[in-house]
């Protein structure tokens, strides 16, 4: 390896000295024609063509110079808007001791998502996923409620070992995220943290030119009782949210619901019937079969390995089991299908011929769609056979009742009974209610006059990068990004078309005149052709264009365009900082108002 120091690097000429300039000549962005194969979302594709970001390997992308522009300024505006809801900037490490995640659970319950490694002592170290355990021992210096609330955040690497890293920024395994925690005596005071983050994260998406909505989430492994995630619409998104279009009712697809029709039950015989259902295998089959039954007055009954233990989980046979609401209901952390083999073991039959009927040896969970349900047909455990007049309650021995069931686009909202839709979404921004959780398990308490009480912890969360992607995807047209203006990398680009001394000497006086008036500005001084900078100023998405050229030098005007609008104006040299200014606050106010 080379260690010795760095040559002097020799001038790179007088006219950059002197002006100080910010020139695309100078500048790294290496955009291209076309966008790698595997850039299905638009955000990916666009974000490498316009030079903004490249890939090192899976999940890890380097940020060059617009790149990390346009990310900083996110992280500005997350940084305001927190701030202003009173918060205290932090910064914690990166790697964690194991001690700290055993101690909450977390060790076990992150699973493979979490990075880990050993030090040279062989001490095992995990890499930061998140914060509360580490902000929770922070906290224990807190000793009387009157120092309290608290409201402290970091914005700060993070690391996740996702299965499947794709679609750019939008999920990755290192990221930069703002984390924040609150700190309250009470959960009133949490509360009151909580609808200020809400209304913060409102803002802040606004200001970033990214619609968004809240949803009821799954908890997930986070821990918490009450969450919202902050959703907004895309094809790119990993996300399904019931939505509403007549109420604000949104959630989570982990997390909705939906009111079912009431189904009237013929009246229910004295006991369950076998019969021969010889090579009836599916619930379609069984619908189809005489003497069999319509898809909603038949169980399905699923084998499932939770925590190394068997278990049935009981849906109606048109409905699909949501396992993530399986695993909230449980708390069970490890949960797969049973194997065939571990199935005919337990029951001793094959799928489409297993019940719940008559077990007593295995944990039972039924959906709350089947409450009452009296007359339904179901495996009889015995290869080609069936029960049918099965009376829920009568005949399974449920241990648990709990809403297991994915709602299904079409189905009518809980709240006023209009058609549910389901949006694919991205994730932008989660908060959550902690509770005590952290503060107990670590030991931060504070004095009151009643006594000592463990502090109540909020925790809140926003992707610095993915907001960034999500921007690019809500802001974006065949030709490249359409930047919101507080956003952009660079507010405005003024395009010189000839390199001759006129043409170069007005476009760098405006330059200089625009940045004196604080706005940010890039100088295309590239030695090409005007299609080629037009082309690479619509591709990165500058949200003001200005043209000097010499037949506008010669009428005393230079051509604008706005990128989002494409309105094209020819503006009087002498008002250009005016017009420019002007233009870019009216764009703003588009973007939060
Ligand atoms: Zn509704």
């Amino acid at each position: 390896m080379d260690t010795s120091p760095p040559a002097i690097i020799p001038s790179l000429g007088g006219a950059v000295a002197s002006l100080g300039a910010m020139r695309w000549s100078n500048l790294f962005v290496p955009t291209l024609r076309d966008a790698p194969n595997d850039a299905v979302a638009p955000s990916h594709a666009l974000l490498i063509r316009a030079g903004f970001i490249r890939q090192l390997h899976a999940g890890h992308y380097s940020m060059l110079p617009l790149g990390w522009r346009t990310h900083q300024k996110v992280a500005q505006i997350v940084r305001d808007e927190i701030d202003a809801i009173g918060g205290q900037e932090f910064l914690l490490p990166t790697m964690h001791p194991a001690e700290i995640w055993q101690q909450s659970g977390r060790w076990d319950t992150m699973g493979e998502i979490m990075f880990r490694l050993d030090d040279r002592r062989g001490n095992p170290t995990a890499l930061g996923i998140t914060h509360e355990e580490i902000f929770a021992t922070v906290a224990t210096e807190l000793s009387s409620y009157k120092q309290l609330p608290q409201l402290w955040y970091q914005i700060q690497t993070k690391f996740r070992d996702e299965a499947r890293p794709k679609s750019g920024l939008l999920r990755v395994r290192e990221f930069h995220m703002k984390d924040s925690y609150s700190f309250d005596v009470d959960q009133a005071g949490l509360d009151a943290q909580f609808d200020a983050h809400d209304a913060a994260y409102r803002t802040i998406f606004a200001r970033l030119g990214v619609p968004a909505f809240g949803v009821e989430a799954s908890s997930g492994a986070m821990g918490g009782n009450d969450s919202v995630e902050f959703m907004t619409p895309s094809d790119a998104g990993e996300d399904d949210v019931v939505r509403c279009s007549s109420c604000d009712y949104a959630a989570n697809v982990e997390r909705a619901t939906s009111t079912l029709p009431v189904i009237d039950d013929p009246a229910p015989a004295a006991e369950p019937e076998k019969f021969a259902t010889p090579g009836v295998l599916t619930i379609a089959a069984l619908e189809a079969f005489e003497g069999g039954a319509p898809a909603d007055r038949q169980l399905k009954t699923l084998v499932m390995m939770m925590d190394g233990q068997i278990t049935l989980v009981v849906v109606r046979g048109d409905h699909q089991l949501n396992t993530q609401k399986l695993i909230d209901a449980t708390g069970a952390i490890d949960v797969r299908p049973a194997e065939r083999e571990e199935t005919f073991a337990a029951l001793g039959a094959n799928p489409g011929s297993l019940g719940a009927v008559g077990v007593t040896d295995l944990p039972v969970i039924a959906d709350l769609a089947l409450e009452g349900r009296t007359s339904m047909t179901t495996g009889a455990n015995d290869d080609g056979f069936h029960f049918r007049h099965v009376d829920v309650a009568r005949d399974l021995h449920v241990g648990r009742w709990a809403d297991l069931r994915e709602v299904s686009a079409g189905e009518a909202c809980p709240n006023c009974g209009t058609p549910l839709d389901i949006v694919r979404c991205i994730e932008i921004g989660h908060i959550f209610k902690l509770g005590t959780k952290y503060a107990e398990t670590f030991g931060a308490t504070v004095s009151t006059p009643d006594g000592e009480v463990p502090i109540v912890m909020g925790s809140y969360g926003i992707g610095i990068g993915r907001n960034m992607a999500a921007a690019v995807e809500a802001n974006h047209d065949d030709k490249g990004i359409v930047w919101p203006v507080e956003i952009a990398p660079y507010e405005v680009v003024i395009t010189a078309m000839r390199l001759d001394e006129t043409t170069l000497g007005a476009a760098e006086a405006m330059y200089a005149d625009l940045k004196a008036a604080g706005v940010d500005v890039l100088l295309d001084d590239r030695d090409a052709r005007a299609g080629v900078k037009f082309a690479d100023a619509e591709l990165v998405g500058f949200p003001v264009r200005l043209t000097v050229g010499p037949r506008g030098l010669d009428n005393g005007v230079v051509e604008l365009v706005e990128r989002a609008s494409g309105e094209q104006a020819e503006v009087a040299i002498g008002d250009v900082v005016a017009d420019v200014t002007r233009r870019l606050s009216a764009l703003r106010g588009t973007i939060s108002g």
